[in-house]
């Protein structure tokens, strides 16, 4: 039997379904469901303009101010101001070292609650659970939390603590699982489910945007599906997947107003596209040199293991690797002075582990061997191809070819979102509709302050998606959409 909910008619549509359970469907969820944000009696903002801003309607809940007047001139490490504004009544001083509280008090406001659900594969949790737990934040800890339970105070009552202001993996995913079953969200949340396919049935002309225009647009409904889902609501999602339960998997289809696009960017590993990528000692993830490593795969007397990337997720590889005595060959296109390489941003106080990956790529390339033994460092590399004997094929600067004998490859060279649940993989939503979405250089084209798409009425996007990519960051997102949707459904304005 299908879980309650999933087996709605599209007589009875929803008013939002979020997909993605991540830090930005959590968060998101929580506005929804009655928790209000006001500016505490008495706070008074270190910023005065915004001080004066939030004194001329120190009655209305925030979701019901004008957000983009109160978010109008901030800056900060964001360029999204609602997200700046959401961050800064949260955490005020933070950016200037402080510790200052938030500003906000949140009411419970049930009456307020707007019905939604939030579908997602696994737990809650989102991207935190693919990452090895033991895994410290790039982040400060305290920038991980959600609102109205700050993430130190939950670690405290843990008895644990940061290190260097940072936090655990396994800790992150632990706060949110916590944090929805404390703000009694669970019965919004439906895991195990999978999303394949969202499409759009429209009374009126479909895009709103541009493509409007075409009849065939690929979100519209056939004539025939409209015909049968025909209601009294002017358009409508139609949102089918798979969901699975102790009693197995089952297809399942529900209607909502609105869709949120909060699918985050980590479930497709971007791809060398060379030959060879395919055989299968060749690695997209970390979790699979975990694996590899727990299965005694590979240790200290395997050929060595190619990682290749100059990136986080590849430097935490090089540690991990290193940690088990298993030797590496670690192999990236960019030089290792360059300014644009990630250790080459990082203060090295707070982040001593990836400056020793930094210190080991430039001391130990293959020709003038240093002190870490079992690594060799090759800049300037491109991999050219894999061989069915377990070989790599590299092309260095000066165009010549090596090769090596290797047991395993891990490509950890960043990664995509996976839309292929949307009409065209969700190319026509992007800012360059020509072009995937990328977090970085092409996400959705929302609202700044509605995160609303311009191209499609009543889909949202927020969180990586919408180009907001840290945790801290990704709440504005949240903030944006609760205000337009309860706005638009007018629940008991002020
Ligand atoms: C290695 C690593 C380290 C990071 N370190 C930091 C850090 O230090 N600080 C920081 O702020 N951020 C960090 N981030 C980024 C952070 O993880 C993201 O900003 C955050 O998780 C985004 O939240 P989200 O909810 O938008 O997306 P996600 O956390 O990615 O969650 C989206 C969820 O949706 C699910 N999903 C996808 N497709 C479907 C579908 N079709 N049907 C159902 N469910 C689906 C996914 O499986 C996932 O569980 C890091 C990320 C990685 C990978």
């Amino acid at each position: 039997m299908l879980p309650a909910h999933l087996g709605q008619s599209p007589a009875m549509p929803l008013p939002i379904v979020i997909i993605g359970n991540g830090p930005s469907g959590i968060c998101l969820s929580y506005l929804l469901s009655g928790n209000i944000p006001y500016v505490k009696r008495n706070a008074v903002h270190p910023n005065p303009i915004l001080q004066r801003k939030l004194e001329e309607s120190s009655n209305l809940s925030i979701l019901d101010q004008d957000i983009e007047y109160l978010s109008e001139g901030l800056e900060g490490r964001s360029s999204s101001p609602v997200a700046l504004l959401f961050d800064t009544l949260l955490r005020p001083d933070t950016d200037f070292g402080g510790t200052s509280d938030s500003v906000l008090a949140w009411w419970h406001q049930p009456e307020r609650a707007v019905p939604h659900l939030v579908l997602g594969k696994n737990l809650p949790g989102g991207a935190w659970h693919s990452i090895e737990g033991s895994m410290f934040t790039l982040s400060q800890g305290d920038w991980m939390g959600l609102p109205g339970l700050p993430f130190k105070d939950w670690l405290s009552k843990k008895k644990r603590g940061f290190r260097n202001n940072r936090a655990t993996a396994g800790d992150i995913v632990q706060y949110y699982q916590y944090y929805v079953a404390k703000n009694g969200l669970k019965k919004n949340f439906l895991c195990g489910t999978f999303v394949t396919s969202v499409k759009r049935l429209s009374t009126d002309s479909g895009y709103s945007g541009q493509d409007s225009r075409d009849d065939g647009s690929v979100w519209n409904f056939s004539e025939q599906q409209q015909d049968d889902c025909k209601t009294d609501h002017g358009s409508l999602f139609q949102v089918e997947g798979v969901v699975t339960t102790l009693s197995g998997s089952q297809p399942f289809s529900l209607y909502a107003d609105n869709v949120v696009l909060a699918t985050g960017t980590y479930d497709s590993p971007s791809r060398l596209g060379v030959k060879g990528e395919r055989l299968p000692f060749v690695h997209h993830s970390l979790s699979a040199l975990e694996e590899a490593v727990k299965k005694k795969e590979i240790g200290p007397m395997s050929d060595p293991i190619l990682i290749v990337g100059a990136g986080l997720t590849a430097a935490d590889a090089i540690l991990f690797a290193h940690h088990c005595n298993i030797p590496v060959i670690h192999a990236f296109r960019r030089k290792v002075n360059d300014p644009a390489l990630i250790f080459n941003q990082l203060p090295k106080t707070m982040y001593p582990e990836y400056h020793k990956v930094h210190q080991m790529m430039k001391e130990q390339a293959v020709s003038h061997p240093g002190p870490y033994g079992c690594y060799v460092s090759l800049p300037e590399h491109h991999i050219v191809s894999f061989t069915e004997d377990q070989k790599c094929i590299f092309r260095d600067k000066s165009h010549r070819q090596k090769i090596h004998n290797i047991s395993m490859a891990f490509v950890l060279i960043g990664s995509n979102p996976n839309l292929s649940y949307l009409p065209n993989n969700g190319v026509d939503l992007a800012i360059d509709c020509e072009q995937p979405v990328s977090s970085k250089r092409n996400p959705v084209d929302v609202d700044p302050f509605t995160y609303e798409s311009v191209h499609e009425k009543g889909l949202y996007a927020m969180g990586p998606l919408a180009g907001d990519n840290f945790v801290r960051f990704v709440q504005g997102g949240a903030l944006a959409i609760a205000s337009s949707v309860l706005k638009n459904v007018n629940k008991n304005p002020p």
